[in-house]
């Protein structure tokens, strides 16, 4: 079954949807604003384009908006540069929040009068407790925690103290403004959470105007109320959380205040995600970068030849859910091949070179094959690939002592050459280390393709190129970074790296690739879809990246 034909079958709604359709309905809300909110610290992955393209998604199936926030409240590891990467992920997506765009940042006066009026209502204090104090008054799972000693501090003294705060009197960590809420809550998010601590650092934004930043579960609720955001949908390890969001936009007193959803993260098997786990490959240089085609950021699966299309029909067919699972690597393969298949030209490369002369056939004759560029799609038209004596045929496509059942070549066997001309296997030449560098063989040129030739059949089809016309490239082909046998972290908690995640190949391709203009991804017959490197590929030195193979073991679930 293709994935156009499982779209006509109609879609039930998921649990949003369905939150958002009873919201509509009792008219707790008239309208729907979603936004993406992410920390500028790394570059985005396919777990973020799940979140960008559900709130997307959602802003644009109710007619609402959509509002593009970094959440920049934490200045320690944020960076401009991961700002423009994330801005030039999220429109490669196809996600268009317009004029919206936003910085947590930008609301850093309001935050501060918020927890102003907090403390004025009697509902924040000041704290002189260090961390380590912090803990032991916080409490466990099983035992309450015991409100703070300085927890009855007058709104007088608290409003001085907080100002002082912020006019930088005081060192990282010697005082925090906390909010008061219950240091018996079973909840512990509740047992009067930190919400402005003191960090003399630098904001990429807003330079050194701030010592003291707001704490994420103060910063997020409110920059939500803030934009008018109505459906503030977050993943599963927020849910603990909810009690405190709703805390602080009601004693904010907000009207129409937003209500958090949340849903479980995407995580694909033998995959690293978590901008933690790949900055940290990115720094221990295990890979070339945040755009490493082997990895899952945005920015690689756009450089390795994923498209948008591919990573929407993927997020479309993991669909949903409030229970965390992971979904197989195999699937995202299956939505690339399905989105290449009909759209892309298939011509022919050879990876593994090993040269094939045809002996019988005249030293400088050149002739031109009509080969069609997409059997699935006759809109891609023809073109010519040209044939001559000596040709490049792929290593494995010979064998001197074949198994049965093998129908490729060996000698004495008649096979097809894929447009071309039937060829018998007549001679080999092998190398000092016993490896085969030559085949010769001899054609039939009753046998030319198109000609009409129905004399005999033969089993075995393979591809070629011309050994004068084609062009030697770099072909790099991919496994998983990982080793998914053996598990992906060793006993000691280091990543059980595959040696063979990049094999890189001297390749000759058919020239014709340089005939389709501004195509930047092929099938090459047989070997799978490749894409040109966006960042090496030159035309005197071409590098593919292969995208995908053509095998899959992937099905559609029914
Ligand atoms: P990571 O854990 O990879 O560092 P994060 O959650 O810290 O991600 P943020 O920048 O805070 O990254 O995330 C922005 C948004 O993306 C958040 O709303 C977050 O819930 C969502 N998100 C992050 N990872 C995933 C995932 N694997 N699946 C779905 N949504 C995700
Ligand atoms: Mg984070």
């Amino acid at each position: 079954m293709s994935i156009e034909n499982t779209e006509e079958v109609v879609k039930s709604k998921n649990f949003i949807e369905q939150i958002i359709d009873e919201d509509l309905e009792s008219g707790r809300f008239d309208h729907v604003v979603t936004r993406f909110p992410p920390e500028p610290n790394g570059y985005l992955h396919i777990g973020h384009a799940k979140s960008i393209l559900l709130n997307y998604g959602l802003a644009e199936e109710y007619n609402g908006k959509f509002n593009m926030r970094f959440d920049d409240t934490n200045p320690t590891k944020e960076k401009e540069e991961f700002v423009d990467s994330i801005l030039k992920d999220i429109e490669w997506l196809g996600a268009d929040w317009e004029d919206r765009m936003f910085f947590a940042s930008d609301y850093f006066d309001q935050m501060y009068e918020y927890a102003v009026k907090l403390i004025k209502k009697g509902k924040a204090f000041v704290c002189d407790l260090n961390a380590e104090e912090m803990r032991e008054y916080r409490g466990t799972l099983t035992e309450p925690g015991k409100n703070s000693p300085y927890r009855d501090r007058s709104v007088e003294e608290n409003l001085k103290l907080f100002e002082e705060m912020k006019e930088g009197k005081y060192a990282d960590g010697e005082k925090v403004l906390r909010a008061k809420i219950d240091m018996a809550s079973d909840n512990i998010n509740m047992r009067d959470p930190i919400i402005y601590r003191v960090a003399h650092i630098n904001h990429h934004r807003t330079g050194d105007k701030w010592c003291i930043y707001p704490m994420y579960d103060f910063a997020h609720p409110i920059e939500d109320a803030i934009e008018g955001v109505t459906h503030s949908i977050c993943t599963l390890e927020f849910e603990d959380h909810r009690p405190l969001y709703d805390w602080v936009v009601n004693e904010c007193e907000f009207e129409n205040p937003p209500k958090q959803i949340e849903f479980a993260k995407l995580y694909v098997t033998d995959v690293i995600t978590g901008k933690r786990y790949i900055k940290k490959l990115v720094e221990d240089e295990i890979v070339d970068g945040w755009d490493d085609p082997r990895l899952v950021s945005i920015a690689a699966l756009r450089r390795r030849g994923f498209t948008p299309e591919s990573i929407k029909k993927f997020i479309e067919l993991v669909g949903v859910s409030k229970s965390n699972s992971s979904v197989d690597y195999a699937m995202l393969e299956y939505c690339i091949r399905e989105d290449l298949k009909a759209k892309k030209p298939r011509i022919m490369g050879v990876l593994d070179p090993i040269k094939l002369i045809i002996d019988n056939y005249p030293e400088d004759q050149v002739e031109y094959m009509d080969v069609t560029n997409n059997v699935e799609n006759e809109e891609l038209g023809v073109r010519k690939a040209p044939f001559c004596k000596e040709l490049y045929i792929d290593r494995e496509d010979f064998m001197e002592e074949p198994p049965k059942k093998y129908f490729r070549l060996y000698p004495g066997n008649e096979v097809r050459l894929m447009n071309a001309y039937f060829v018998t296997c007549t001679d080999y030449k092998k190398d000092e280390n016993g490896n085969v560098v030559e085949i010769h063989c001899t054609y039939d040129p009753e046998t030319r393709s198109g000609s009409g030739f129905t004399g005999r059949k033969v089993k075995g089809t393979i591809h070629w190129v011309s050994a004068r016309h084609a062009i030697k490239s770099e072909v790099r082909l991919f496994e998983n970074l990982v080793d998914e046998e053996k598990g992906k972290l060793n006993e000691d908690g280091t990543l059980n790296l595959n040696p063979n995640s990049l094999v890189v190949r001297e390749a000759y391709i058919e020239p014709s690739f340089k005939d389709f203009e501004g195509e930047d991804k092929f099938q090459f017959v047989r070997q799978g879809y490749f894409c040109k490197d966006s960042k090496d590929y030159t035309d005197e030195k071409p590098v593919f990246n292969r995208i995908v193979s053509l095998k899959s073991s992937f099905k559609l679930p029914k």
